[in-house]
């Protein structure tokens, strides 16, 4: 399996004389060699910084380390390495160390909706757990930067079994989302162990990984790895290339690998300034994903967390990169714009406005083109009072092992039973979580 071009070849004999294709195609040989000094940069990869440059990047290094995978290194062009998006997206820049006054180190609050280590619970029916507090690469946009490097936590069984037990005394929690750090980056056995403990659980219904190992390890995408995933179906994985440069040979094996074990696959892609803020770049990126079967699930607004204000770009350059491909390419070629919000409200999707205007019986949109057209609203709509009586419900509605919850936040403000015109966030009930 793999290639080994002329970029690989120069950078393995850098390391090793005698180095071969299959130490390059190997996992851990990889990481072992993991750049993690300026001068292990230079020395692999041939470009070199002059003195002042290094000492300022040293010190951006001190507060947030290094490390590269010699197959991302890889990637880069020398030639144009100021304007690669592989050197930018994994080598040090110094303007991550102006900290402006609205930057947040924790600008989830993943930390305050940690009912349990490891555990950020802040949807009603799923949780983030985080496996794992090590990444091949460490993605200078990352939006875990504070916990970037926190050297050897890779957490115990017994603190993984802290995170199993709050899963199951959780009835609610149908969908448990592996992140980390990189769940990957745990040893086979653990992974095994792991997902055997989660899949267990009655209640769990799905569990997803989120791995960026296509784009900056594809080796660890093994056949062993594969063979113990394929045992834990329904398993939903999903990726994070930003580039189509990342889109290589290699991360093509990875994911038909995963794509043939029948994992159903996803990207989150993250806007990152002077990486891929262009439309053209986006659009390419999403068509070959789906030419190598993901899809293209979010694109993220670059978060509020420190040391990332030379990546942001305006929400206005999301919702333009939108507008290009909304009706311009395959509706499942586009992902879902989102922003995360800042103190934790989750995910909040911003698009282009399509409805113009509206009156109490037709509605105004206009297209992708410019096409200005009316929708006539319905003469009679009866609509039935909804009391969420869905066992005396006309629409015959036999939601077996489909439990009722009550209607939550906006979705509470529509509904007929609920007579409420206001919405208090402190009755909230990820608010009372976290009282508790
Ligand atoms: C993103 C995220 C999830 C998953 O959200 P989906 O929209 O279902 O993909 C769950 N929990 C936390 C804390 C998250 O940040």
């Amino acid at each position: 399996m793999g290639i080994f071009n002329g970029a690989q070849q120069a950078i393995a004999t850098k390391i090793n004389k005698t180095s071969t294709l299959s130490n390059w195609n190997d996992w851990k040989w990889q990481l072992k060699n993991s750049i993690s000094t300026i001068e292990q940069f230079e020395k692999l990869t041939g470009i070199t910084f002059c003195d002042k440059e290094k000492e300022q990047l040293k010190k951006t290094m001190d507060k947030f380390p290094l490390s590269i995978t010699p197959y991302y290194a890889s990637l880069i062009s020398k030639e144009n390495y100021q304007h690669d998006p592989v050197f930018k997206q994994s080598f040090a820049n110094i303007h991550e160390l102006n900290v402006l006054d609205t930057d947040l180190a924790d600008p989830l609050s993943e930390d305050s909706d940690s009912p349990e280590e490891g555990i950020t619970h802040r949807y009603p029916d799923r949780v983030l757990f985080h496996v794992s507090n090590i990444c091949a690469m460490y993605c200078r946009h990352c939006t875990r930067k504070r916990k970037v490097g926190d050297i050897d936590f890779v957490p115990s069984k017994e603190q993984l079994q802290k995170g199993i037990d709050y899963i199951k005394r959780t009835p609610k929690v149908r969908d448990v989302l592996l992140s980390g750090g990189d769940p990957f980056m745990l040893p086979d056995s653990k992974i095994d162990w792991l997902l055997g403990e989660l899949t267990a659980i009655p209640h769990v219904e799905v569990v997803r990984i989120g791995t960026r190992m296509p784009v900056v390890l594809p080796y660890r995408i093994t056949d062993d790895l594969v063979n113990i995933l394929k045992k834990y179906q329904p398993l939903w994985i999903n990726t994070h290339f930003n580039h189509p440069r990342e889109i290589t040979t290699s991360a093509k094996e990875a994911l038909a690998k995963l794509a043939d074990g029948g994992f159903p696959l996803g990207n989150q892609s993250v806007l990152l300034a002077n990486v891929n803020d262009c439309p053209r770049i986006i659009k390419n990126l999403v068509h070959k994903l789906v030419q190598n079967r993901v899809r293209p699930y979010y694109l993220y607004q670059c978060d509020l967390s420190e040391g990332l204000s030379h990546f942001r770009t305006p929400i206005g350059k999301g919702i333009e990169i939108m507008e290009s491909l909304i009706g311009h390419t395959s509706g499942f070629a586009r992902p879902t714009y989102v922003i995360d919000a800042p103190g934790g409200g989750g995910k909040i999707p911003v698009m282009p406005n399509y409805i113009i205007s509206w009156s109490t019986h037709k509605v105004v949109l206009r297209n992708y083109e410019g096409v200005i057209t009316t929708y006539k609203e319905p003469d009679h709509y009866e609509n039935i009072f909804c009391n969420r009586d869905c066992e005396n419900c006309n629409l015959d509605l036999k939601l077996e092992g489909s439990e009722e919850i009550e209607a939550l936040g906006i979705e509470r403000l529509l509904a007929d039973s609920n007579d409420s015109i206001s919405l208090i966030p402190e009755n909230n009930e990820r608010y009372n979580r976290r009282e508790e």
